[in-house]
């Protein structure tokens, strides 16, 4: 079964704290309760926000209360789900955090291959509660993040060449209105939101649950092929011609970085998704040519893929990212990025390059908000540190960024950006930016969900396009 919730209109007026703290159904959490630091805590062990109050929303109806509340009491509000955001966007000081990691129910049609599935959920947890019904969903390439804020972005994954991103599978949102309104959106119920929800991260709604096409899948190939650094100018070149011819179902995630028990080292992961393993082995056996220290090629489960790319990047540490676009790589952009990556100061930090094709690409660039709808590398710098002082680590990445700015094209995933600002915002939507503000002039023009990567609306005397 999907969907059976009831849609309410609220009353107009919002709604006092006290009669807010008597209807919420969740926790409610505050500074000096024992859960407080703990619930605080996001991915990112550097972003340290102190909210007001936490709200814990068991359903859309809490969802909608809080932000009556909200808007009655004048507090600035975020948005969490699975606090993933680099940046710490899901969180806000002094602010209300409307948490909506507890809501995790899964509700799976497997005749019309249907879920619906509610933002609190990690792409994990997803993953795991599909698996018995031998279904699936396009997904991140980790399992730790959470789907609500992975979704509104675009959701770059293993499955995207062959099924599109997390949006492109998109059926419909329930979602709370900037005015505390519990509606749908899809292709036929609002359009023009679900339209914008389909990349234009939270600057909407918060969303309360997806419906999501769903796919038959048991079981993927992949290849895990790690290589010395001093071999990493062939790795890389290797990685690139691959890619660039690369059939839909085999996607390949390169990471530079330092390799437990190897050091510097070059890994590509790829996931060969096709029925066809015999030639998916031939697919991924071509990663050999580079002479890897380490070569694996074994059937395993979606979830499982998810979850061996989680110890790379474990909550709480220190992370900084910076992000770019590349359209392909050319030997002198392989040699450069070779030499920023041996300038790193920390051996946790590392380049994390993805490749977006395939029926990702093939969406034209306006049918969602998510623009960057052409073959390209998703590059990350990241850095990651435990202790000490965060200058080096944020110079790294920021100046290795610069470094290959010249090689980069304009727009950058928005789930990818950090506090980059207004500019980058506009140039990641590209020519889909004015319906967006248009949108937001609509859904939120007090610009009430404004933690994201966010569309300003218009403000007197500014077109803000
Ligand atoms: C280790 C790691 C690996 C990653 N790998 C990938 C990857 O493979 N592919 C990919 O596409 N991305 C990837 N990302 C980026 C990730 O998609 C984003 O960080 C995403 O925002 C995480 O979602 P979240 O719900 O955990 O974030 P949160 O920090 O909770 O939220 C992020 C933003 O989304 C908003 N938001 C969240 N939920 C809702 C909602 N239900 N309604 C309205 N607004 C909401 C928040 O307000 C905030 O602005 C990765 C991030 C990390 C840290």
């Amino acid at each position: 079964m999907t969907s059976e919730i009831t849609l309410e209109k609220p009353a107009a007026n919002g709604v006092a704290r006290g009669q807010f703290e008597q209807h919420f159904r969740g926790q409610l959490i505050r500074p000096g309760d024992g859960a407080y630091d703990q619930v605080r805590q996001v991915w990112n062990g550097a972003v340290d926000k102190r909210p007001a109050l936490i709200a814990r929303c068991a359903d859309g109806d809490d969802v909608a209360t809080a932000v009556r509340m909200a808007r009655a009491e004048g507090w600035p509000v975020a948005i969490r789900s699975g606090g993933h955001s680099g940046n710490g966007l899901s969180l806000v000081d002094d602010g209300l955090v409307i948490d909506l990691s507890q809501m995790k129910r899964v509700t799976v049609d497997v005749e019309r291959q249907v879920a619906r599935v509610e933002p609190g959920l990690t792409l994990g947890e997803l993953v795991q509660a599909l698996e018995p019904f031998g279904l699936i969903t396009p997904t991140g390439t980790c399992s730790g993040n959470g789907l609500g804020g992975a979704t509104l972005g675009g959701g770059i994954g293993w499955l995207m060449g062959k099924y599109g991103l997390i949006i492109d599978n998109l059926l419909a949102c329930e979602m709370v209105t900037a005015e505390g309104e519990l509606v749908r959106a899809s292709a036929t119920e609002r359009p023009d939101l679900f339209w914008g929800l389909r990349g234009g991260g939270g600057n909407f709604g918060i969303v309360t649950a997806f419906e999501m096409r769903l796919y038959p899948l048991e079981e993927v190939l992949m290849g895990t092929f790690i290589y010395p650094f001093s071999q990493a100018g062939e790795a890389m070149r290797l990685y690139r011609d691959v890619t660039a011819q690369a059939p839909d179902e085999l996607a390949v995630m390169a990471v530079l970085t330092t390799m437990p028990e190897i050091g510097p080292a070059v890994a590509l992961f790829a996931c060969y998704s096709g029925d066809d393993f015999g030639q998916g082995e031939r697919q991924l056996n071509v990663f050999r040519q580079a002479q890897p220290l380490v070569a694996v090629v074994q059937p395993m489960s979606y979830a499982s893929l998810l979850a061996m790319m989680d110890p790379a990047a474990p909550d709480g540490r220190f992370y900084h990212d910076a992000a770019y676009t590349v359209r392909g790589f050319s030997d002198e952009a392989i040699d450069a990025l070779l030499e920023q990556v041996e300038q790193r100061v920390s051996p946790l930090a590392g380049v994390i390059i993805q490749h977006v094709h395939g029926a990702a690409s093939r969406v034209p660039a306006g049918e969602t908000s998510f623009a960057l709808r052409f073959d390209h590398y998703a590059v990350l710098h990241s850095s990651a540190w435990e202790s000490g002082p965060a200058e080096p680590h944020v110079r790294w990445a920021e100046e290795s960024r610069a470094a290959m700015a010249r090689f980069a094209s304009q727009g950058v995933y928005v789930n990818f950006l950090g506090d980059e600002g207004d500019d980058a915002v506009r140039a990641s939507y590209g020519s889909n930016y004015r319906r967006l503000v248009e949108l937001k002039n609509k859904y939120d023009p007090a610009n009430f969900f404004s933690r994201n990567q966010n569309i300003r609306p218009t403000v007197d005397g500014d077109s803000g396009l």
